[in-house]
């Protein structure tokens, strides 16, 4: 029955003319195309059954991965009670991610966006004593994330499979192993995968602690919602919400001798204010206005919007996750000119700091200012600026205590020099397909989830969590591997490894030879589609390089020479060879896998 279902008239699969004309990213547009997936919902797909092939082989390949670095395997629930999260305290700050609504009893529930809430009250009262840490349990589990922006077909849906971990430690060094320990597990998943990913420092987000690293698919398209700065050198590597550069150290010094007030007649942006003064744009402190949304507070009170201005170097701009963490918003945005005006009573383009210590506005200057001298600043008064600034001019009425806040809130820009060494960092984009998290505490002490030390006392354990999007990965493999004509899958992850195409089904001689090729792959363990269908061979050619076989084989006129002829989908060359020889080649290709 095995060898029935895999013959292409019986296949389940549909392949389009034509791309979907709502998908922007060529993994979506192919996974429709070759009849990988279909859309239910926005954001939300049903795998059919060689996507089903696609993402098995995956799951295992993390699956024997993790079970060889210790973890163990279990499942969790997707529907979840409030009462977690309340616990935890994410409730509140989830956002509309979070999928709420309520059973027929009127209980608040959710789906679940991930796991941790889940695992750590799993844990808690099963491993209570230190003697049984640590423990690393982990499942493959779809969760849901009501995306705002859901694109990209599976890259970022909002149903989709993850698989997560999370590991309990007594200390911070049992933690440090694991974390090391499931790095390498992660290089070498993706490797299996035939991925290769570049581990970089990341901003924790909504799972929050303070140590993570992603592990990006590079690529150049702007799929990639990453940008990733990294240098070539020391190999340092992060994501642009979390990277930093030298420039922070850097003095700057506008020449002004003294403060002057000077008539700046519709002179706002920094690039006009560069020409008109004739200094660089690194020698002007720019004043940029954001309002900051926050969660509700611990009585569920709703918690005003908090406008935030940023002085922020010239050249520079502002990083907004960055800014988000610094003042622990749930959402910020700039402010429009009316927000401006309410908020400073002044005019978009002159704005500064300057007299609103008794306005309600949170002042931050970026670390990118601390070097700068005699510059120049808005005056706060519509059509003036003020040239010669010093921070220590700051007086009362403009910041209380005359101490400005320093805080890291710009982006990095390419050819900024590496903390690390000071080499020129680079950019690209990359597609997270990982992602690995230092907790801490930050669940189990909400939570009050606590393991007995060897004294008898008490403690939360320490966690760490770590997760794979296999949906995300299995596209990301798509996004990154092929061409005009289709997808050119990694032999490791291809629903099937090859298709047997007989050219002419009326010519039996050319069945006979397909068929006994066929067999002849299946008992050797290859994974292989016959395509029985009567179509033209134009037809199956162009579906086999759609869907991505990794091999082929083409029966045809050729076998009067007693040849068929061979071709492997990543590579233009055809050869002629005998049947068994190309049933070989394919052969010892599967073999290696293994
Ligand atoms: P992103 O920043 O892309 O929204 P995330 O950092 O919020 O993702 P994590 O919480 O780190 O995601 O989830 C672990 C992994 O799950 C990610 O590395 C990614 O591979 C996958 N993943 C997350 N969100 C989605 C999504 N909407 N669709 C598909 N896969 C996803
Ligand atoms: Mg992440």
């Amino acid at each position: 029955e095995n060898e029935e279902f895999m013959r292409a008239s019986k296949l389940f699969v549909q392949t389009l003319r034509e791309f979907p004309n709502d998908a922007e990213a060529m993994s979506h547009k192919l996974l429709v195309r070759a009849g990988y997936i279909k859309k239910l919902a926005n954001g939300v797909y049903s795998y059919l059954p060689l996507m089903q092939r696609v993402l098995t082989k995956v799951s295992n390949i993390v699956r024997e991965e993790m079970n060889a670095a210790g973890a163990q395997e279990l499942l969790m629930p997707f529907v979840q009670p409030a009462e977690l999260w309340q616990k935890s305290g994410r409730w509140q700050v989830y956002g509309k991610e979070l999928m709420r609504m309520k059973d027929r009893h009127e209980n608040e529930m959710c789906l679940a966006p991930t796991h941790e809430e889940v695992i750590t009250s799993v844990v808690d009262g099963i491993f209570g004593s230190y003697k049984q840490l640590p423990v690393n349990l982990y499942h493959i589990q779809l969760k849901f994330r009501d995306e705002i922006r859901p694109r990209f077909g599976l890259l970022r849906g909002r149903e989709f499979i993850m698989k997560d971990a999370y590991s309990f430690h007594t200390s911070q060094e049992s933690l440090d192993e694991e974390y090391e320990n499931m790095a390498q597990a992660y290089t070498k998943i993706f490797k299996r995968c035939g991925l290769e990913t570049k581990m970089v420092q990341s901003d924790s987000g909504a799972i929050g602690g303070s140590v993570s690293h992603e592990f990006m698919v590079l690529v150049d398209t702007s799929v990639g919602e990453n940008d990733v700065f990294y240098c070539e050198k020391c190999g340092y590597s992060a994501n642009s919400n979390h990277a930093v550069s030298k420039l922070n150290e850097e003095t700057t010094d506008g020449g002004f001798s003294g403060l002057e007030t000077v008539d700046t007649p519709d002179v706002r942006t920094i690039e006009e204010l560069s020409k008109f003064f004739k200094v660089g744009e690194n020698c002007i402190l720019k004043a940029v206005l954001y309002v900051a949304s926050f969660a509700d507070d611990a009585k569920g009170e709703k918690v005003p919007d908090m406008p935030v201005m940023v002085m922020i170097r010239g050249d520079k701009e502002v990083e907004e996750t960055k800014l988000m963490n610094a003042v622990g918003a749930l959402e910020i945005r700039p402010a429009v000119d009316v927000e401006v005006k309410e908020y400073l009573g002044a005019e978009l383009g002159f704005i500064s700091f300057l007299g609103s210590a008794d306005r309600n506005v949170r002042v931050l200057f970026d670390n990118s200012a601390k070097g700068m001298k005699n510059f120049i600043i808005g005056a706060n008064e519509p059509h003036k600026h003020i040239t010669g600034y010093n921070f220590s001019d700051i007086r009362e009425n403009d910041i209380k205590g005359c101490e400005p806040e320093f805080v890291d809130v710009s982006l990095v820009k390419k050819g900024e020099k590496c903390v690390d060494c000071g080499e020129s960092l680079n950019v690209t984009r990359g597609i997270e397909v990982g992602n690995i998290f230092q907790l801490g505490t930050k669940y189990s002490k909400p939570m009050n989830a606590l393991y007995t030390d060897e004294n008898g006392k008490t403690h939360p354990y320490i966690m760490g969590c770590y997760g794979i999007g296999i949906t995300r990965t299995a596209a990301a493999a798509v996004e990154r591997y092929h061409d005009d004509f289709g997808i050119i899958w990694p032999l490791e992850i291809a629903p099937y490894h090859a298709v047997v195409v007989p050219v002419n089904t009326n010519e039996e001689a050319q069945v006979k030879l397909a068929e006994e090729i066929y067999q002849k792959l299946l008992n050797k363990g290859v994974e292989v589609v016959l395509d029985d269908r009567a179509d033209r061979a134009g037809v199956k050619f162009k579906d086999a390089d759609l869907i991505g076989y990794p091999f082929r084989i083409t029966v045809g006129k050729t076998i009067a020479e007693g040849l068929v002829e061979f071709k492997a989908r990543s590579c233009d060359e055809v050869l002629k060879l005998t049947p068994d020889e190309a049933v070989e080649k394919i052969a010892a290709a599967v073999a290696k896998l293994k």
